[in-house]
């Protein structure tokens, strides 16, 4: 099973693919972790990727192919895959085609960007565990009372300058990719403003598992 969850920064595209992962079986490829990790390890292409994505744009088409190719290639992912935030546009989506990678199913979280600024801007990252966090009053999950204020990171695309790249960039080049999926018949489409257990609660029924 090769499935791709598409939608806008913020929407807990990450979450659902988390809980997916465990549900089918099959191996969750973040193309944002795997740009995070390139930047912290220092490699050549993680010092190239942090210029674009500090300031909430998207990092070059064949940056982020080549290295979506040397996961899936792994034997981690023989039995299939979730593609979260891979394609974001439509040169990487024909990329999957030229690569001859069948995708089997494509889950839309579709989401208002009030709601996405409001997320994004509550966000926070655990400086040491790297768990995600959210500050807002109806955030989830919630810092546990105990924890230091300091221990708490926002990400630096999550500044509200950042953020406002993040949705321009998104209507702009990724949300054309509901309409290439949609003609070819591989959209499932899901209200990202729900509870994360009700939405895969949903994939599950929808993909009858
Ligand atoms: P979010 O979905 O909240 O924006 P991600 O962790 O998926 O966060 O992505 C963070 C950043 O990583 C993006 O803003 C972009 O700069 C870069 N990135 C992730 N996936 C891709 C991709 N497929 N193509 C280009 N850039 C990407």
């Amino acid at each position: 099973m090769k499935l791709v969850f598409l939608g806008p920064p913020g929407a807990g595209k990450g979450t659902v693919a988390q809980v997916v992962e465990k549900d089918f079986g099959i191996m969750q490829i973040s193309t944002g972790e795997l740009l995070r990790a390139a930047i912290q390890c220092e490699t050549e292409l993680g010092i190239h990727a942090k210029y674009y994505m500090d300031d909430g744009n998207l990092v070059p088409d064949d940056l982020v192919m080549a290295l979506l190719k040397q996961h899936i290639d792994t034997s981690e992912c023989k039995s299939g895959y979730i593609l979260d935030g891979f394609p974001r546009t439509i040169p990487q989506a024909e990329a999957l085609i030229d690569a001859e990678i069948q995708i089997d199913r494509v889950v839309n979280f579709s989401m208002t960007d009030a709601l996405i600024i409001h997320r994004l801007s509550g966000r926070r990252i655990h400086r040491e565990t790297g768990r995600v966090y959210n500050l807002n009053p109806d955030g989830h999950p919630h810092p546990p009372a105990d924890l230091e204020d300091n221990m708490l990171v926002l990400r630096k695309d999550d500044r509200p300058d950042a953020i406002q790249t993040r949705l321009k960039v998104y209507h702009e080049q990724t949300e054309p990719l509901v309409g290439f999926y949609q003609k070819r018949n591989l959209l499932l489409q899901l209200d990202g403003a729900k509870p994360s257990d009700v939405l895969c609660e949903e994939i599950r029924v929808a993909l009858g598992h």
